[in-house]
């Protein structure tokens, strides 16, 4: 539905962006029906924001007018405390200001990307590198990010066995970021409805989880999991696939608690982690490194009519493999 939602005027340290594309999150979903808690109406979502800076408060000096930008899921943060000082500003222990849903300085709540304009502090202004069209570069603030930070963290790479559960949008990224990194890639899908996909993305195997062939012939195998899936799924069948001193890593943010019994950590000393987005500094990284490798996402842009529908598709894992909405559609 469309509405009006108020900016706050450009401060001396705030960008103004037109907004060319949004990339349509599961966390969209997620926010905007409930799912993660009650929010307030009306709510614009939408995290991975990329456009034009149209104009700069006096003090800014990272960005300037007709700079190719982009914002992802967090516009602020104390800057103060620890996480903070290390960079790591979506660990902020005062809580990171979200691009949506978050109480902004000035006590409004933070409105997302699926509307024209935005105003944000120049600090959490990322920039687009040239190379990459807006249009691919928007699921990079999140999607892009979110698997980036766990792969870098746990430092996928030459040597390394990576698997990806769930090729959506978080999953497309993390198969093509993994697989520039240079891990052997072996995606875990549903069915191998997307093998081919897949495969292009740089994956070098790809199984079916409905299979249950898939969880004996993949035992202790993976020294790196990467779970996007957003709904619930058996860990322990999950975690059996790790070999000495893996790591599953859940990016993946159903509502539900995810049950893990301690014996199937106990075997190969598996750890099970968590993964929230990633720092601002990292995030400029990781655009530069997809710039540098040649990868972006792949995208259906759609006009802002289409949200709904949209919705609907990534309920039933029918995206490929990020729904972008055209901005203009809906200035
Ligand atoms: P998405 O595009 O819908 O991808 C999720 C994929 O999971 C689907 O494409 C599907 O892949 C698989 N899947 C869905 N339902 C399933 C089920 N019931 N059983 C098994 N597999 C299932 O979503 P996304 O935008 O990538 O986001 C994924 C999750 O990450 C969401 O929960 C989102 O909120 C969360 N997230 C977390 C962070 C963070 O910072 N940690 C950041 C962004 C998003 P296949 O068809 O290949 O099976
Ligand atoms: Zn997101
Ligand atoms: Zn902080």
């Amino acid at each position: 539905m469309r509405t009006t939602v108020e900016r706050r005027d450009v401060g001396p340290r705030d960008v103004l962006i037109e907004i060319r594309y949004a990339g349509i999150c599961h966390s969209d979903i997620h926010t905007v029906r409930g799912e993660w808690g009650p929010i307030a109406y009306p709510q614009t979502v939408g995290h991975e924001i990329v456009g034009a800076v149209t104009e700069v408060g006096a003090e800014v000096t990272r960005h300037a007018v007709g700079d190719r930008v982009g914002v992802g899921c967090m516009v602020n943060s104390c800057r103060d405390c620890a996480n903070c000082q290390a960079g790591q500003e979506q660990y902020c222990l005062a809580g990171n200001t979200g691009t949506y849903t978050a109480v902004d300085r000035d006590g409004t709540i933070t409105q997302g990307g699926y509307s024209t304009h935005i105003v944000v502090d120049q600090d959490f202004v990322l920039r687009v590198p040239e190379s990459i069209p807006y249009e691919q570069a928007a699921p990079l603030l999140c999607a892009g990010i979110t698997t980036y930070s766990p792969l870098s963290h746990w430092k996928a790479g030459p040597g390394t066995n990576v698997a990806v559960v769930g090729l959506g949008g978080l999953g497309h990224m993390a198969v093509k970021i993994a697989a520039a990194m240079g891990a052997e890639v072996t995606v875990l899908s549903q069915t191998l409805g997307k093998k081919e996909d897949g495969l292009a993305f740089g994956a070098k195997h790809y199984y079916a989880t409905g299979d249950p062939a898939t969880f004996e012939k993949l035992a202790n195998t993976f020294d790196l999991i990467i779970n996007t899936v957003s709904a619930p799924v058996d860990m322990g069948a999950y975690l059996s696939l790790l070999r000495l001193d893996g790591t599953l890593v859940a990016v993946g943010a159903p509502p539900e608690a995810l049950p893990v019994q301690v014996f199937s950590l106990f075997g190969n000393r598996r750890s099970f982690a968590g993964s929230s987005i990633g720092g601002i500094a990292e995030t400029q990284e990781m655009l530069d490194f997809c710039a540098e490798h040649g990868i972006a996402s792949e995208v259906e842009v759609i006009d802002g009519d289409a949200v709904n529908e949209a919705y609907e598709r990534v309920l039933k894992s029918d995206v490929r493999f990020r729904f972008v909405i055209d901005i203009d559609s809906i200035r």
